[in-house]
């Protein structure tokens, strides 16, 4: 589940539509969590899938699955997959299945996620976020797609976890983090 305070809008006519932020979003406010209606689905079976779709349907799968970093697919039933990539991002996965604001998002800013990590090798694209330090091309073996590259951002953003609000907060307590609370670093 998605934010609460996000709205969908067209972001630009070369990215499309976006999500974006309605109230301010404070640095380390859970984003979006993995949710009962989310549908996921093995890699195994992601493959089956995808082996029996046509182009047209194929594309729809590649722009609305996404994988998450433990190998499986999801299909998430609320605004999630609108989310843009954008190189210098304001959200990362803190998890698999958890994301989280790295940084104050002001009302009306675009909610973003570096998503290198979880293409599959066929869904590398051109990219022009405008960030000064886009990449232009991304790929799924970015320095930027692995965990590690992220870790100390992600530590910054989840140590003010428990000072913000968190509307997703039951989510979050039900998650892979939410037993223990704390990242292993
Ligand atoms: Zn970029």
């Amino acid at each position: 589940m998605l934010h609460p305070h996000t709205t969908l809008r067209l972001a630009s006519p070369a990215k499309g539509l976006g999500i974006f932020a309605t109230q301010p979003i404070p640095k380390g406010t859970v984003t979006w969590v993995l949710d009962p209606l989310d549908q996921v689905i093995t890699a195994e079976q992601a493959a089956r899938v995808r082996a029996g779709l046509s182009t047209a349907l194929l594309a729809a799968f590649d722009h609305d699955y996404y994988r998450l970093r433990d190998g499986r697919y999801i299909l998430t039933h609320d605004n999630t997959r609108f989310m843009n990539h954008d190189c210098a991002p304001n959200c990362v996965h803190a998890a698999a299945d958890v994301e989280i604001a790295l940084r104050d998002i002001a009302a009306g800013e675009e909610l973003t996620n570096d998503y290198a990590g979880l293409l599959d090798a066929h869904e590398a694209f051109a990219c022009a976020c405008g960030a000064p330090c886009c990449r232009r091309w991304i790929r799924p073996d970015d320095v930027q797609a692995r965990p590690e590259h992220w870790r100390d951002a992600v530590l910054s953003a989840w140590s003010r976890h428990l000072q913000v609000e968190q509307p997703l907060g039951e989510l979050l307590a039900q998650s892979s983090l939410g037993p223990r609370r704390r990242l292993r670093a």
